[in-house]
């Protein structure tokens, strides 16, 4: 195909995806390039299937970032109900648990009043006389359970539904179209790329580098050549063990070192997730490491000592790539906003979303 569009956006992940839908409801010709044959199969498909309101922020006072989390969870609950839904968390506090009750509980409160005490924005105390009957969690040293709600999504679906939504309000998507050349030397924008059959070429009057993990190769492969994005990619792994967990998601420690570790209903099984592995290699082939896996399923067993699984019973496993920026040495309390990066020096019609 070749074509003359305003925007050109690399990339058919969920910011491509949520890109091509406000560049086309706000009037613009716009043509997604994806490499793959689908949507949604880098991060975007690999992730948490959560669409958390950022409780987790609060520890390192990111506060801007959860009233962000908490008004797009809002949007999505009203307006894609259908894709994503309310869900109970139980949180619980043991004896030598990193975060004690009392700080779980001031955050638990800080967080609804940035939610501007919703409903949603809720929570409770388990009383202990209900603690049983919580699918099997471990109850010894257990000093309190906290329930809040969070939101859930299939993550795919969610990326084809705005996809969809885009392509209704006029945007062209190319799959299997992987961008080789970004000539930015001209008065617009050259992109060049591989599909099935040739070498095939679109010009647009901006391009948006939606490239996920690939952001850089992207970079790499423009003219004139942009400043690379200091940013490092770091391995998230994700298992599917058997069994469901009839209370909603729950949040513990791992035994190892503390990280928060989640255990989900997923599909009539359950998903557990996830590790922090910094990774340099092919994005297209992110994998689950025997050690992550490991580290998930005693993460599991201790949160869930009646439900121990072994290694040969994990029905699946999986791992996406987190794009942080590379400066703060701790990879968890690295920012996690979503940034817009212009080098507008050399590229000014080229933007970065990372
Ligand atoms: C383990 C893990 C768990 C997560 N959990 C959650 C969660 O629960 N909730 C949440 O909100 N967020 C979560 N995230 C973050 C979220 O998944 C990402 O922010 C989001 O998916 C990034 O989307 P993207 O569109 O930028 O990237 P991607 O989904 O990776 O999309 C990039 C696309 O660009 C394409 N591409 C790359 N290079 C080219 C090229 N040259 N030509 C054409 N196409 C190209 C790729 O094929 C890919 O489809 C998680 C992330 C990880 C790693």
């Amino acid at each position: 195909m070749t074509g003359r569009f305003d925007v050109a956006v690399i990339g058919g992940g969920i910011h491509g995806a949520g890109v091509a839908q406000a560049a086309a409801a706000a009037g613009h010709s716009i043509c997604v390039l994806e490499q793959f044959d689908g949507l949604a199969r880098g991060t975007s498909g690999r992730s948490s299937k959560l669409i958390h309101g950022g409780l987790r922020y609060l520890e390192t006072f990111q506060l801007a970032l959860v009233r962000v989390c908490l008004y797009e969870r809002a949007l999505l609950l009203k307006n894609a109900s259908q894709l994503v839904r309310l869900v109970p968390v139980c949180l619980p506090v043991y004896r030598h648990s990193r975060r004690s009750a009392w700080r779980v509980r001031s955050g638990l409160l800080l967080y609804g009043l940035l939610g501007g005490l919703t409903p949603e924005c809720r929570f409770e105390t388990v009383p202990k006389r209900e603690w049983r009957n919580l699918d099997g969690l471990e109850t010894h040293g257990l000093r309190a359970v906290f329930r809040y709600f969070d939101a859930q999504t299939d993550d795919v679906a969610l990326t084809q539904a705005v996809m969809r939504s885009a392509q209704a309000l006029g945007a062209h998507l190319i799959t299997g179209a992987r961008v080789t050349h970004v000539d930015l030397s001209g008065h617009g924008a050259e992109v060049v790329y591989q599909s099935a059959h040739a070498e095939e070429i679109i010009r647009a009057r901006v391009v948006v580098n939606a490239a996920g993990p690939w952001v850089n190769l992207v970079l790499q492969s423009a003219t004139p050549n942009p400043r690379m994005l200091p940013v490092s990619l770091v391995q998230g792994a994700h298992i599917i063990v058997p069994g469901t967990l009839t209370h909603g998601i729950y949040y513990a420690e791992a035994p190892r070192d503390g990280r928060p570790v989640f255990f989900m209903p997923w599909r009539g099984n359950t998903l557990v997730g996830t590790t922090e592995t910094a990774y340099s290699g092919d994005p297209a082939e992110v994998a689950p490491l025997p050690t992550e896996i490991d580290y998930l399923l005693a993460a599991h067993a201790a949160t869930f000592p009646t439900r121990v699984v072994s290694r040969d019973e994990v029905i699946d496993a999986f791992a996406g790539l987190r794009v942080l920026p590379t400066k703060d040495p701790s990879l968890s309390v690295r920012p996690r906003e979503t940034r817009l990066l212009t080098d507008r020096m050399q590229t000014p019609r080229l933007t970065s979303i990372n």
